[in-house]
């Protein structure tokens, strides 16, 4: 198991780090399989989505923001109850699969870390998974 960490700046953001796991799959040396990214926090999350528009996470954050209010009478007293629930909608995990050594992304495709109770020092964990193919 492989870790990195992303030192966020926003309260909501979303930071693509798919560079940083392309990073460690080369380091691997894996050419076939499975990769799992798993974000271990319950106030941020992981999913897949546009790069080459930066229009699309901000619409993503903003349109999260409409769904799930800062405040709205929570009774959590820590007053992060929106991050805790848009955490859970987006999903601590993606699974990736690798071929020929690469990620099997689309061409718009990217890996995006979603910072909502940040700024804040977060950890991503990558399992890169060998199997004889996935073909
Ligand atoms: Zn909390």
């Amino acid at each position: 198991m492989k870790q990195f960490t992303v030192r966020t700046g926003a309260r909501s953001e979303m930071i693509d780090i798919t560079g940083r796991i392309r990073a460690l799959l080369k380091e691997s040396k894996m050419r076939s399989g499975i990769c799992h990214v798993f974000v271990p926090h319950t106030t941020a999350a992981v999913t897949i989505n546009e790069n080459a528009d930066p229009d699309v996470p901000r619409d993503i954050l903003m349109e999260l923001d409409k769904i799930v209010p800062l405040n709205d009478h929570y009774r959590h007293g820590e007053g992060n109850s929106a991050a805790h629930i848009k955490s859970s909608l987006v999903g601590a995990s993606e699974m990736i699969f690798v071929d020929d050594g690469e990620l099997v992304l689309g061409t718009w495709q990217s890996v995006f870390f979603c910072e909502f109770d940040g700024p804040r020092t977060r950890k991503v964990i990558v399992k890169l998974t060998p199997l004889e193919s996935v073909k």
